[in-house]
C-alpha cells in the first residue's frame, strides 16, 4: 500500500529541519520514501494508492511509552493515596493474584485503545502473565512494542529458574516478530525483589540472547535506604559490583533517587532511563533528576507506568508534567525546552527501546505517525507547533494513527479494536475479579 499525506505541517524530529510548515510525505512498504516541503507533483499523486489530506492537522512521529504494565489496566482507581510499598503489597499484588487470562486480556485491550487514541504507537510491557496472548493481540492490532515476561525472585531457586525459562522462551519466540514490530528484553522486576545471584543469572541469559535488560531502579528512598542497609551499596553501584552493568544494555525505569555519583556511574555504561513523572509523583516517590541525567548524555524516554499509579496512558500529559516539574525543582525555566521534551517522547524513547528506525519522520524511517487536529481553541494561534505540542495539546487532539504505514485510527475511529465491547468487558472483568475471594 502506498500513501501520500499532503498539506501537512510536519514535526519531523530531524534536528536539521525540525518543522516543515507545509509539506507532504509518501509512504511505501511501511516506510517513508519521501518527506519534503511544498505540494506533491503529479507523479507522486499518481503513484499513491491513497491520498490523505492533512489540512488543519499536525503530523508527528507516533509517541513512544518506555515503561508500563498493561496487565494492570483494570486497576485504574483501585487504590489511591497509599505509600508505594503498602499500595503494592496490600492492594496491587492481592488483586493481581486473582487475575485470570480473561481479566488480563480485557485490561490490556482497554490499554491499547487508550494508547492508540492518545497517539502512542510504541510501548513497553513489563509483566508476568499471559505474555504470549498479548504478543498475539499486538500482532493483530498493529501496534509496535517491546515485551518481556518480568520476574520477581522472592522464591526458591527452582521457581526462579522456571520463571527465567519462561522469560527466555518468550523472548526467543517473539523477538523481531510481527514484521519487526515486536522486540523483547529480559526483566528482573527490581533490586528489592530480585536477589543479586538471580539478577546475574538473568543477565547471563540476556547476554547470550543479545538482548537488553529492563528493571525498576531506585524508585523510592526506602528502597535505596533498605538496599544500602542490607548490602552496603546503592542498588546501581551494587549492579556494577556484581559485573552486570557492563554485560548488556540496560533500560531502567524511574531512577528517582540517584545521587550525582550514581548518575556519573550510569553514564559510564550503555544505559537508558524511563522517566515516569506522574507515577513517581502520585506514589510520593519523588522527582527523578532528569536534567542532570540528560546533561550527562544519558538517553531518556517518557513512561507512564501502569494506570494503577498514573492514572492515564496519555503521553501528552506525561510530557507536560515531566517538563514542568524539572523547571520547578531546578528553579530554572530554561531547562527542558519543548523541542527536547518532544525528543524524549519520540526519538529518544525509540532509542531507549532499541528501535533503530522509528521516532522521526524522515526518508527511510518506519512510517509510524500520528495526526492531531490543530483547529482546537487551545492550540491557537496555531503558529508555535512544538510549543503547543508540549504545553497545550491533549491526547484527545489525536485523530489519526498509523504504524508501518497501516492505519489503526482514522478520523478518531479505531480500525483494529472494538472500543465499545472493550469498555464493557473491562468493567465486567474488574467487577468479577473484585468479587473473588
Ligand atoms: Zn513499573
Amino acid at each position: 500500500m502506498t500513501i501520500l499525506v499532503k498539506d501537512a505541517t510536519i514535526v519531523t524530529m530531524n534536528r536539521d529541519k525540525p518543522l516543515i510548515k507545509h509539506g507532504y510525505a509518501f509512504v511505501k512498504d511501511g516506510q517513508f520514501e519521501q518527506v519534503t516541503e511544498g505540494d506533491p507533483s503529479a507523479e507522486w499523486l499518481s503513484k499513491a494508492e491513497r491520498v490523505i489530506s492533512a489540512k488543519g492537522k499536525w503530523m508527528l512521529p507516533g509517541l513512544v511509552n518506555t515503561h508500563g504494565h498493561t496487565g494492570m489496566a483494570l486497576l485504574r482507581g483501585h487504590s489511591d493515596d497509599l505509600p508505594l510499598h503498602r499500595w503494592l503489597e496490600e492492594k496491587m499484588w492481592p488483586f493481581e493474584a486473582k487475575q485470570d487470562q480473561k481479566a488480563v486480556k480485557a485490561g490490556r485491550a482497554l490499554a491499547l485503545v487508550e494508547m492508540i487514541q492518545s497517539g502512542t504507537t510504541t510501548f513497553l510491557e513489563m509483566y508476568h502473565l499471559f505474555m504470549d496472548d498479548f504478543a498475539e493481540m499486538i500482532e493483530k492490532v498493529g501496534m509496535r512494542a517491546t515485551l518481556m515476561r518480568s520476574m520477581i525472585g522472592l522464591c526458591s531457586k527452582e521457581e526462579q529458574e522456571t520463571k527465567l525459562k519462561e522469560a527466555v522462551s518468550f523472548a526467543k519466540t517473539w523477538h523481531k516478530q510481527a514484521n519487526g514490530r515486536i522486540q523483547t528484553m529480559l526483566a528482573p522486576h527490581a533490586p528489592y525483589t530480585c536477589p543479586p545471584p538471580f539478577i546475574s543469572r538473568i543477565v547471563e541469559e540476556a547476554k547470550q540472547l543479545d538482548l537488553p535488560v529492563h528493571m525498576h531502579l531506585a524508585e523510592t528512598k526506602k528502597e535505596v535506604d533498605d538496599h544500602r542497609q542490607q548490602y552496603g551499596f546503592h542498588p546501581l553501584e551494587h549492579l556494577e559490583q556484581i559485573n552486570v552493568l557492563s554485560a548488556v544494555p540496560w533500560l531502567f525505569a524511574h531512577g528517582v533517587h540517584m545521587p550525582k555519583r550514581e548518575i556519573e556511574r550510569l553514564s559510564l555504561y550503555d544505559t537508558a532511563i524511563s522517566y515516569n513523572p506522574k507515577s513517581n509523583l502520585k506514589l510520593g516517590s519523588g522527582i527523578a533528576p532528569i536534567h542532570d541525567m540528560h546533561e550527562k548524555g544519558i538517553t531518556i524516554g517518557f513512561g507512564t507506568d501502569s494506570v494503577a499509579s498514573n492514572n492515564t496512558l496519555d503521553l501528552f500529559e506525561e510530557m507536560r508534567l515531566g517538563n514542568l516539574v524539572q523547571k520547578g525543582i531546578n528553579q530554572d525555566s530554561t531547562l527542558m525546552p519543548a523541542a527536547l521534551t518532544l525528543e524524549f517522547a519520540t526519538i529518544n524513547g525509540a532509542k531507549a527501546l532499541r528501535f533503530a528506525d522509528i521516532g522521526e519522520i524522515n526518508i527511510g524511517q518506519q512510517a509510524d505517525f500520528i495526526l492531531l487536529d490543530a483547529d482546537k481553541a487551545h492550540l491557537q494561534p496555531d503558529i508555535h507547533v512544538q510549543s503547543h505540542l508540549v504545553y497545550a495539546a491533549k491526547g484527545s487532539d489525536v485523530t489519526d494513527v498509523y504504524v508501518q504505514g497501516k492505519p489503526l485510527m482514522e478520523q478518531s475511529t479505531l480500525l483494529t479494536l472494538d472500543e465499545e465491547k472493550i469498555r464493557f468487558e473491562a468493567k465486567e472483568q474488574y467487577q468479577r475479579i473484585c468479587k473473588l475471594t
